[in-house]
């Protein structure tokens, strides 16, 4: 049977963009890729990358004060909201353009229109053609979600945020998880007045207790009013603002609302279930470890089948897609000892085993230090802490797990995770010259564990 393509990718976001051009640039595939938004997906137009871009704008205040602690003859003057969005705005469409030449220049063909499946080798597209192929590829990623309370659709999601026309004086950020931390710390550095709703004990839950507790600290003495233990009830529009009761039964108005509550996968009227793709309880496509779903010529990777959701998870993904389908290479993605950052004030990046995971597994030394940096304890005032901490098997002295929160937190991790993914024990850290004088020495130089069991 003749197909129009081989490979019909849904979806040009990291994950589908790198299939699409690494099966047609370099297996010499015939493909075509889809997508009704923009070319880049989350991360690139409404995710990592604007993110990232806010948080450096957000650290200027901070900077120019210590510049002047430094002996810098600097003020601070005012933050030009639209200045800086018409040049992330800018930046957002080179980056697009810069995708879809990637795209061009491999040979993929680009319909950039939504496109859902009909069966399972035809896809149909908004226009109402359909095109056929000989494997098609789910590569949709996931939306923010509201929870289901009165007057939700008066709060934002993180895709608005980037659009807004303003920046507000007060916003409530609903929520613990990555997103709401990082944008807590963000809208706080720019000078908006934030408060953080978290309905669990404390944020970022899953990661290491002791870190976490850290990074909620210094976000307090930075001047987020985040508050554990407590959720949103009811939100209604008033002038000014949202006026918002809590689960408490406290009220207060918020120019602004920001649900950071969480991502589901984008599987609605895809066309799936009918054609016998099975799908999980939030929606998520269910595949097997080589990303194939219950209907053989059909994949899926990245957040719509909600394994790990982070960008260069699903660039790997996509990339064992290739080799398993398009190389004969049968290659399973390695989820194992994925280093990741989360870009909070202060920064937080982990690898491995938190201590509370490591604990109940098998008897460990924990070995951390917890110190102002050098550059703001310098500059003085409210410098924020930095903790260095490792997890270590007492029986074969791997070091399990690495978290480190402060500046750079999230470079540092990034090398130190190839440490850790080697399998390095604390004997080959200890063996490793300190670089001096740097925060990320602390590493190499903990000789006494602070807590064994
Ligand atoms: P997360 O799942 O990380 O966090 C969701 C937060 O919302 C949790 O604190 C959760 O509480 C809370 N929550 C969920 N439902 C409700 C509800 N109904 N009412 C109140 N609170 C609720 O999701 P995010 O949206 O923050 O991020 C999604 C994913 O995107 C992340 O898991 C991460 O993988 C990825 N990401 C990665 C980044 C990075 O690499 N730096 C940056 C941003 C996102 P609870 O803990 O109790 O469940």
């Amino acid at each position: 049977m003749s197909f129009d393509y081989d490979l019909f990718v849904i979806g040009a976001g990291s994950g589908g963009v790198r299939a699409a051009r690494v099966a047609a640039g370099e297996t010499g595939a015939k493909v075509a890729i889809a997508e009704e938004s923009r070319y880049g997906g989350t991360c690139v137009i409404r995710g990592c990358v604007p993110k990232k871009l806010m948080v450096f704008a957000s650290g200027y205040g901070a900077a120019v004060e210590e510049a002047s602690a430094y002996g810098w003859d600097v003020q601070i003057g005012d933050f030009s909201w639209l200045a800086f969005r018409e040049k992330l705005m800018a930046e957002l469409d080179r980056l697009e353009g810069i995708y879809q030449r990637l795209l061009e220049n491999s040979k993929v063909e680009r319909f950039s229109q939504r496109a859902s499946v009909v069966d399972a080798h035809t896809v149909k597209l908004a226009d109402g053609t359909t095109k056929t192929a000989k494997h098609i590829l789910i590569a949709t990623g996931g939306r923010p979600v509201r929870p289901d309370l009165p007057g939700a659709e008066l709060g934002m999601i993180s895709d608005d945020i980037f659009d807004l026309p303003e920046l507000p004086k007060t916003v409530l950020i609903v929520g613990g998880g990555y997103i709401g931390s990082e944008f807590a710390g963000i809208f706080n550095g720019l000078g908006v007045k934030v408060t953080q709703f978290y309905r669990g004990l404390q944020i970022l839950r899953g990661f290491d207790e002791e870190a976490r507790t850290l990074v909620a600290e210094e976000m307090r003495n930075a001047g987020v009013d985040l508050q554990t233990g407590i959720d949103v009830t009811r939100l209604e529009a008033v002038s000014g603002g949202i006026k918002v009761t809590a689960s408490d039964g406290t009220v207060a108005t918020y120019e602004k609302v920001i649900f950071a509550t969480g991502r589901k996968p984008n599987t609605d009227g895809m066309g799936l279930d009918d054609t016998g793709v099975k799908l999980g309880a939030k929606g998520e496509v269910v595949v097997d470890d080589y990303s194939q779903t219950s209907v053989p010529s059909i994949y899926a990777i990245g957040d719509v089948t909600d394994r790990v959701q982070l960008t260069p998870v699903a660039i790997r993904e996509g990339m064992a897609f290739v080799e398993t389908v398009f190389k004969g290479n049968p290659t399973k993605p390695d989820y194992e000892l994925i280093p990741t950052a989360i870009f909070t004030q202060p920064e937080f990046g982990t690898v491995g085993l938190s201590e509370e995971e490591a604990r109940v597994k098998e008897p460990i030394e924990v070995y951390a230090t917890s110190f102002k940096p050098m550059q703001q304890a310098f500059a003085g005032g409210a410098a924020q802490r930095m903790l260095m901490k490792l997890i270590v098997s007492k029986a074969t002295r791997v070091v399990l797990g690495c978290h480190i929160v402060g500046p750079s937190a999230g470079e540092m991790i990034q090398l130190a995770g190839i440490a850790v993914k080697m399998g390095a024990t604390k004997e080959d850290f200890d063996r490793t010259v300190a670089v001096h004088p740097s925060a990320a020495e602390e590493l190499v130089t903990m000789r006494t564990p602070v807590r064994t069991t």
